[in-house]
């Protein structure tokens, strides 16, 4: 054992319909990634620069519930939430609330090295953005909205992204179930899609075909382990409803172990405290990686649907999910690379 490694992951909850062209998009998009952070690796490359790189390309692309991508709110709004954490020294960054931000895991990480906080939100983190925000790091800020509006939704909604855009949010006021064992709904997909599946969370009728959370853990080759964890949340969140994963110890933890990014239900996750967990699991009961996944996704969700990815710092991968499917993939250092979405 030993070596870096890294593992990606686009989301946990797959319609099982997802059409077949989707689905090797976001196998070349995670094995994108994967390449870019292989390259940074094998030149020295630290693991926290190497989470933040890479969930900033998951960012940047629409594809995923992250950055432009981002599903939205019931009214129709982006809250964008992230966060980093770095393994040896446990400093961590957080932030929730986001609108205007393209990159919110930069931000994230700027509140972790240039604030004296670990978590800003809202008014709080746009203004801390736009402090940080130069010509150095021009990643930072980049106005998302039009005239209120987001403007990747704009007009097009669901055809120009794949996402459900605002005019469709508006219209179907649907959300999310990680639950749903998708084969039994009666939806069809596509931009006529009856979103009609009959079966319902938190009282709201719900769609099977939504994006995705992203979130990367590296383990570099000194043996440093980091995580970072980004996402629109839920569609048709309450707005400030804020999810596990910009939750230190529940989306995202790192410690001189491991690294751990979640996925699914948030509400559950958060109960679980599921990132921190899969490590006081390998801590306290001397488990390995992929059976300490493999515990907490048994004994600590409670019925709610998530996944788990992680890294060891032994150059160990392990990935966990008891939803219909994930996407995720995973690099190490002897040359091996995979992408899935299904078990
Ligand atoms: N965990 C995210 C949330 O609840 C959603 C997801 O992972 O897709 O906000």
């Amino acid at each position: 054992m030993g070596g870096w490694a890294i593992a990606v992951h686009g989301g946990a909850g797959v319609d099982s319909r997802l059409p077949e062209e989707r689905q090797a998009a976001a196998k070349r998009l995670l094995a994108g990634c994967l390449e870019i952070g292989a390259d940074a690796l094998r030149s020295g490359a630290m693991a926290i620069d190497v989470v933040e790189m890479l969930v900033r390309e998951l960012e940047t692309d629409p594809f995923f519930n992250s950055g432009r991508g981002s599903a939205l709110t019931a009214r129709g709004t982006v809250e964008m939430e992230a966060s980093i954490m770095n393994g040896p020294d446990r400093r961590c960054g957080a932030v929730s609330g986001i609108t205007t931000v393209k990159n919110p895991v930069s931000l994230a990480r700027r509140v972790m090295e240039f604030s004296p906080h670990s978590y800003l939100a809202f008014q709080g983190a746009e203004d801390f953005a736009i402090e940080q925000a130069s010509y150095e790091n021009p990643f930072i800020l980049d106005r998302l909205f039009n005239g209120g509006l987001p403007i990747w939704t704009v007009g097009d909604g669901f055809a120009k992204n794949g996402h459900v855009g605002f005019r469709d949010c508006k219209f179907y006021l649907k959300q999310f179930d990680y639950r749903v064992a998708t084969d039994t709904c009666s939806g069809s997909v596509g931009p006529a899609m009856s979103f009609d599946t009959g079966i319902q969370m938190n009282g709201l009728p719900i769609s099977v075909y939504a994006p995705e959370t992203v979130g990367c853990v590296v383990v570099d080759s000194t043996g440093g382990c980091a995580a970072a964890t980004s996402t629109g949340g839920l569609m048709n969140k309450k707005c400030g409803r804020i999810g596990d994963s910009p939750l230190i110890g529940a989306g995202t933890y790192a410690c001189d172990l491991c690294a751990v990014s979640c996925t699914g239900e948030g509400e559950a996750i958060i109960r679980a405290t599921l990132a921190r967990d899969v490590a006081a699991i390998m801590e306290y009961k001397g488990l390995a990686l992929q059976e300490a996944v493999n515990y907490a996704i048994k004994e600590r969700l409670d019925g709610g649907k998530a996944g788990v990815i992680a890294v060891s710092k032994d150059g160990e991968v392990a990935y966990g999910f008891n939803s219909n499917g994930m996407f995720r993939g995973c690099a190490t250092e002897d040359g091996f690379m995979e992408v899935g979405i299904w078990e």
